[in-house]
């Protein structure tokens, strides 16, 4: 790709695309432009030399005015958050279907040459993820369909739309389902953070109080892989400029199966306490267990997401802790 082709970004007033846009800037691309529905004060950051529009990508005349010109068009706008989020708001999960539908539209008649959909574990068939000790899930366990209702259907509805837009069009698409993204830069407080960012947060709290409790969404035993923010901008690019991956959905996470306990451990380790655990058992908890099978990715790229666990979530910790000394001293932070 020249290094002056135009690459548009949606969603990019939040946690990944906002570090794409970082990625793509520090590889010496120049034109950069990004848009979120978000007001610019509110983007968790602003990359100098990076165009950044506020504008909703639900409307098909703004998905227009963005891709005029566009070489590649990454779409990681959607309304989103953890399990409290998609649980309880399965109407503005379900709308973000209006993004992806008009972005693709206005890519393919803006001549782009590459579409970028963000996907999610959300798309596989919850009927395969009821035990926590889980078998990892591969590409094809999507299908037959009974994915996470509301935000894992819009997700599965919207890979449909990319994988027609090539077969019918010919606009040449990507599609990676992410598994639980984490790291510095993203939502941490409000209710859309999701379980790493509201470990590492409830934590700070708690040493903050001198509580030492921590309440815990269910009962701890839940299993997940989470994927550091670097692995996941990295993927992005790879899996984006990689022929044989057209209209092909693909794993893009960590296949490091972990329990919700486990993870509160490391974040006491990182934080120096030990907690009592109060587990709730009527709170959000999403599916018994999940994790990425990335034979496929091995395979085809030869590369799957390493960063270890720990180490990213020490960083996540220390980039939370500070924001939450920095509100508490009145000063503005990100979430
Ligand atoms: P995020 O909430 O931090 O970012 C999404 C951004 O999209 C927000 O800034 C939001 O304002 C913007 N947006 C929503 N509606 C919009 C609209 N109509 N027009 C323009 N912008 C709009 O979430 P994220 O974690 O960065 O997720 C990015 C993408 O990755 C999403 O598609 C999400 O579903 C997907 N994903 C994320 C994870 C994860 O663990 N974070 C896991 C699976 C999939």
């Amino acid at each position: 790709m020249n290094k002056n082709d135009l690459i548009v970004i949606g969603g990019a007033g939040g946690f990944i695309a906002g570090a794409l846009a970082r990625y793509f800037r520090e590889r010496g691309f120049t034109r950069i432009r990004a848009v979120d529905k978000k007001p610019l004060p509110q983007w968790y950051q602003r990359v100098p030399g990076v165009e950044s529009l506020c504008l909703d990508l639900s409307e098909e005349a703004n998905c227009r005015r963005v891709c005029e010109g566009a070489a590649e068009v990454y779409n990681l706008a959607a309304d989103m958050g953890g399990m409290g989020f998609i649980e309880h708001n399965r109407v503005e999960c379900l709308r973000s279907i209006l993004i992806n539908t008009h972005l693709v539209e206005a890519a393919w008649r803006a001549g782009a040459e590459r579409f970028f959909f963000s996907s999610s574990a959300c798309a596989y068939n919850t009927e395969l993820q009821k035990d926590p000790n889980v078998r990892a899930l591969k590409e094809s366990d999507a299908y037959p369909a009974m994915a996470e209702r509301g935000y894992g259907w819009e997700k599965l509805m919207s890979e449909m739309f990319c994988q027609e837009y090539w077969a019918e069009r010919g606009l040449p698409t990507f599609i990676a389902r992410f598994h639980n993204v984490y790291g510095p830069r993203g939502t941490w407080d409000g209710g859309r953070e999701k379980a790493p960012a509201a470990l590492c947060r409830k934590v700070i709290e708690a040493k903050d109080s001198d509580s030492g409790q921590i309440e815990i969404w269910g009962d701890g035993q839940q299993t997940r892989s989470f994927m550091y923010i670097d692995d996941c901008v990295a993927g992005i690019d790879r899996i984006m400029h990689c022929d044989p991956l057209i209209a092909t959905p693909i794993n893009l996470g960590s296949s490091e199966l972990a329990s919700i306990n486990r993870l509160v451990d490391l974040v006491e380790a990182v934080a120096g306490v030990k907690l009592e655990r109060r587990y709730q058992l009527d709170a959000p908890r999403g599916v018994a267990g999940r994790n990425s099978d990335n034979t496929f990715i091995k395979k085809v790229l030869g590369w799957e997401p390493s960063f270890p666990l720990t180490q990213g979530i020490e960083r996540t910790y220390r980039w939370i802790e500070q924001q939450y000394h920095e509100r508490k001293a009145g000063r503005r932070t990100v979430s």
